[in-house]
């Protein structure tokens, strides 16, 4: 058993912090939100009024929080804090840059961090089949990992510093402009006569093939767990692919790597959202699309 906090008990982060106590572990939160707190006791997560209260005595931290200012001002607090040889993960998704500056900071302070952003959304954070991807020393992933065993399925040590990150943002990098290629190619399919089924059929078996086809189709019926069945929704918001491309562009912009397509497709969603579907699944880009064809 590990005594653990966790800070950020929203969407994912309360769901991960009960798989915590289902583990056996001693789990502390804290979040600014009183619905995620209710949310989050019913679930047998004690509660703290405080970051400071939550971290008291910790020996493992884990912080689930929107965007990287957030983490840098949770973190700032943390390294006052927390005991010397603490575990810290962040499992929010960040800019590389932040994540790397928080690192750094805990280092300083003899903390041991990890960066371990997720994939598999809020249903996975429930069943506890998240992809965990890490940046951080050896030793520091080590110790990381049978915590995060207890609210993932797959664990994988990407790196150093902000390899987490990194991972994450070209995964969806790939996966939002994947979406965009199979929702065009089912739009012309359209207009040319052809059925979906007839597409799927063809493209699922052939070198088309992706996750964004055969796994999440943009259109309803060749795959009936897609959220196109259910009008986009529920599933992976647009608003967070948006973000993770724009964290993508500023990545590269910052790196010097060249991503038209990426550029592209974070114009696109970013249309998207701005006509009102933010909350809808990113698969819905296909209406977007769809609508500049007609
Ligand atoms: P959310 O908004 O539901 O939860 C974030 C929580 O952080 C909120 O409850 C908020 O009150 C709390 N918070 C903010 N500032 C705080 C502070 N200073 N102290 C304590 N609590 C604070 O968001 P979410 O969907 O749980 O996402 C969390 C992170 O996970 C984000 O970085 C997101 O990009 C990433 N993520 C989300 C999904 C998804 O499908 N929702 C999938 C993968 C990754």
């Amino acid at each position: 058993m590990t005594t653990i906090a966790v800070i950020g008990l929203g969407n994912m982060g309360g769901p991960m912090a009960q798989n915590l106590v289902k583990a056996g572990h001693a789990v502390t939160g804290f979040d600014l939100s009183p619905a995620a707190i209710e949310e989050a006791r019913a679930g047998g997560v004690a509660i703290a009024r405080s970051v400071a209260e939550a971290v008291k005595g910790a020996e493992a931290i884990v912080t689930m929080l929107p965007a990287g200012k957030h983490v840098r001002a949770v973190w700032a607090e943390i390294v006052g804090i927390a005991g010397k040889g603490t575990l810290l993960i962040d499992s929010s998704t960040i800019d590389v840059e932040s994540a790397r500056a928080v690192h750094a900071q805990a280092e300083a302070a003899g903390l041991v961090p990890v960066d371990a952003p997720v994939s598999g959304g809020v249903g996975g954070a429930k069943a506890a089949t998240l992809t965990f991807m890490c940046g951080g020393a050896d030793a520091a992933f080590n110790r990381a990992k049978p915590l995060l065993e207890a609210m993932g399925r797959k664990i994988v040590h990407c790196g150093g510093a902000g390899a987490g990150q990194a991972a994450k943002i070209c995964n969806n990098m790939i996966l939002g402009i994947s979406m965009i290629a199979v929702g065009e190619a089912f739009v012309l399919a359209e207009k040319l006569g052809l059925s979906h089924q007839a597409l799927f059929d063809v493209a699922s078996t052939s070198s088309g093939q992706c996750w964004s086809l055969t796994t999440y189709c943009p259109v309803p019926g060749p795959v009936p767990t897609s959220p196109a069945n259910n009008g986009y929704k529920p599933g992976f918001a647009t608003a967070l692919m948006l973000k993770d491309l724009k964290l993508s562009q500023d990545a590269a912009a910052a790196a010097g790597a060249t991503t038209p397509m990426g550029a592209l497709a974070t114009q696109l969603y970013g249309l998207h959202a701005a006509w009102g579907e933010g909350g809808a699944d990113f698969s819905g880009i296909i209406e977007l699309i769809r609508g500049k064809s007609d």
